[in-house]
């Protein structure tokens, strides 16, 4: 029997146990615990970390019954169905060799073990071993644009290039374009590439429909996906090494409707946790939000679309509060960022660690900061305001387009008035726009509408930010895009945020707690210095940091 098919039957078989014989498994994981005067404990109620949870491959984790779920320092934690057994001793004596540190071991039932296993991350599930490693020469990067030229060329003749040899192009090609994103679409006639590049999807080639059935097979391998399997979506990864440089690929595999959609995600090239001065906010936001960061309770909420960055200036909140003696635990649904000193934990839903139960467990663990991913249902919505009147700094994002927005959200979860308006301190909503690149971006006149445009949406906007004169001035320049070498001929290079901040005190508290329209929020906000998206984005369009075209384009989001 392949371990695969043994671990599908073992989740099934937990699936399917009765409340009583979990019972009855605890009472005898207690009794054995009681024999050899070891702690007893249930893995349920731990934020397992998945980089502990690493110290043991799934495999022999699976094989003994034994695995790390907590490591701090040399506080180093393990848990076995049987410690007594001699292959769970060498298991953990091998930790001790590696790490210098025998882990402190706990008798957990034959379930806690199966919820442990189904903890792992993701990409090590499975009986794969190491990940795949493709070497990609330095030397290529630079020729890989007029590499991939060639292949384009070459459509539909005969081209002279291995499939190994034409996915290390294109893996070439996004690294020295600045990709985060590789996307193979198969269509009628042909296969189309395309990379996303400071977050908008640029075509790049076409490849025919045999070559890009080969590179998918390729890819597949690589990426240790079954072959013959083509109508359901598939996950894997693989390393792309440049010279000493390491960068995770993962893979996502989809069926479509001519073929199989590929998507192959870099994953060191995605923004790095920045400093909060680097988010893109401007002295007054900065000031607000920092103001909040400096609160021991309350609830701090980032809204927007996918992809607008909001778990990025959570995470940097998160960095920026978190100190050595202070206890931050997150819970997401997946894990976006390695955050130094957080102990992070993923929502896995059929394991039952779906948001409300995981927060739940965090909530025993006595946090001082919470991170809860995403608030979707009135359970989370509940726990976590609770959270935040109770003494914890709870950060959170929600799916809204605008700041004042995050406040009807959280009504119509079901949250009421008078826990809504004491809990939530700050509402950050956002969106990315890209930046113009410097070396080929190009200055010009905007005409009479555009101005009278941006007259009209800067309208109330505080003088500090915008004085409306300048609009008449008539050397005012706006930029614009252009392409040259160094942006890869997109005419941008990297994003930065647009904002809109308020705080919740004072007059908004009161407008809150008194179940006041959405309109009547968003004027008091104003009335507290606050620029709308579009209002900043046109800042930032006045200041040469970006085009007109980009705040239509968040606009339309
Ligand atoms: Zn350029």
């Amino acid at each position: 029997m392949r371990l695969e098919d043994s671990e599908e039957r073992g989740a099934a078989m937990t699936a399917k146990l009765s409340a009583l014989e979990i019972q009855q498994q605890e009472r005898l994981a207690q009794r054995r615990a009681r024999k050899l005067s070891l702690p007893y404990m249930e893995l349920f109620a731990f934020p397992i970390e998945p980089a502990a949870l690493s110290l043991v491959p799934r495999a022999t984790a699976q094989a003994t019954g034994a695995v790390v779920f907590y490591k701090r320092g040399r506080d180093i934690r393990a848990a076995a169905v049987n410690p007594a057994d001699t292959k769970v001793q060498a298991v953990l004596a091998d930790v001790e060799r590696r790490l210098g540190t025998l882990p402190a071991v706990s008798v957990i039932s034959e379930h806690s073990l199966q919820f442990a296993l189904s903890r792992y991350p993701r990409e090590s599930r499975g009986p794969s071993g190491p990940r795949d490693e493709l070497p990609v020469a330095a030397d290529l990067l630079t020729r890989a644009a007029a590499e991939l030229q060639r292949v384009a060329a070459a459509a539909g003749g005969p081209l002279s290039l291995s499939p190994t040899e034409l996915l290390t192009i294109i893996l070439a090609g996004a690294l020295q374009m600045r990709a985060t994103d590789i996307h193979l679409e198969p269509g009628q006639t042909a296969v189309q590439l395309r990379y996303r590049i400071d977050g908008v999807l640029q075509p790049i080639i076409t490849l025919d429909l045999d070559m890009g059935q080969k590179l998918l097979s390729r890819i597949k391998v690589l990426a240790q996906l079954k072959l013959n399997v083509h109508a359901v979506p598939q996950d894997g990864s693989f390393v792309v090494r440049v010279g000493s440089e390491r960068t995770d690929v993962r893979v996502s595999v989809l069926p479509g409707g001519v073929g199989e959609y590929i998507v192959l995600r870099l994953l060191s090239r995605r923004d790095a946790v920045l400093s909060l001065d680097a988010l893109g906010m401007k002295a007054r936001d900065l000031a607000v939000v920092q103001a909040e960061l400096k609160q021991s309770t309350g609830m701090i909420l980032s809204t927007g679309p996918t992809g607008s960055g909001k778990t990025t200036t959570i995470a940097t909140c998160l960095t920026a509060v978190n100190q050595p003696g202070l206890k931050v635990v997150s819970l997401e649904d997946p894990i976006e960022y390695r955050l130094a000193g957080v102990e992070q934990t993923e929502v896995d839903a059929p394991a039952g660690y779906t948001f409300a139960a995981g927060l739940r467990s965090i909530l025993r663990q006595d946090p001082d900061i919470i991170f809860v991913g995403e608030i979707r249902d009135g359970e989370t919505a509940e726990t976590s305001v609770h959270a935040a009147l109770t003494g914890h700094l709870v950060f959170t994002t929600l799916h809204t387009n605008d700041a004042p927005g995050a406040i009807l959200r959280l009504r119509e979860i079901g949250l009421a008035l008078y826990v809504l308006a004491p809990a939530i301190n700050l509402v950050i909503a956002q969106r990315l726009v890209r930046v113009l690149c410097p070396d080929c971006a190009k200055s010009y006149r905007p005409d009479a509408r555009l101005r009278e445009h941006i007259r009209d949406v800067m309208a109330g906007v505080d003088r500090t930010f915008f004085d409306p004169s300048v609009l008449d001035d008539p050397a005012l320049r706006f930029r614009k895009s252009s392409g040259c070498r160094v942006c890869v001929q997109t005419g941008f290079r990297g994003r930065t945020g647009v904002f809109e901040v308020f705080s919740v005190h004072d007059e908004i508290e009161q407008l809150i707690l008194a179940g006041a329209d959405v309109s009547k929020i968003r004027e008091a906000a104003i009335r507290s210095g606050m620029t709308t998206i579009a209002q900043d984005a046109y800042l930032k369009v006045l200041d040469g940091i970006t085009t007109v075209e980009e705040v239509a384009r968040i606009s339309e989001e």
